[in-house]
């Protein structure tokens, strides 16, 4: 499934729910979270639906990779200078909320909220 219309990051994607988008290409997007854990938080997600990590596999390296990749540029823009956090939730376990992959780009000085 390349898009699940019940979820609430696939219709961020569709522009269905708006967003504050900080980066976008041909396969991935990055937007600020919305309840900000860190003075910059954003969520860089594949655009296609993959539900967790628990989904991943090989084939999609190229894609994590790019999410993993594109973020020290859109932390730079965003002006933080001082190192910053990525976080992966994964299930019931992993305290995974929305289900559509995401990685959590975390940064700013402290304190944060969480973390
Ligand atoms: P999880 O716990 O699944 O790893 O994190 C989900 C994150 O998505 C949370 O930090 C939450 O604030 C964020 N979030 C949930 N719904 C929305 C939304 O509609 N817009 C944005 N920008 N972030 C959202
Ligand atoms: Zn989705």
């Amino acid at each position: 499934m390349s898009h699940d219309a019940n979820c609430i990051f696939c219709k961020i994607v569709a522009g269905q729910i708006p967003s504050k988008k900080v980066y976008e290409d041909e396969d991935v997007l990055a937007f600020h979270d919305i309840h900000p854990w860190a003075p910059v938080h954003i969520l860089i997600i594949p655009k296609r639906h993959i539900t967790s990590m628990v989904d991943v596999g090989l084939e999609d390296q190229a894609l994590l990779g790019r999410m993993m990749a594109v973020s020290p540029r859109l932390m730079a823009e965003l002006g933080v200078t001082n190192g910053y956090r990525h976080v992966v939730n994964t299930g019931r376990d992993g305290m995974q909320e929305v289900m559509h992959l995401h990685l959590h780009v975390m940064g700013g000085p402290r304190p944060w909220a969480k973390g």
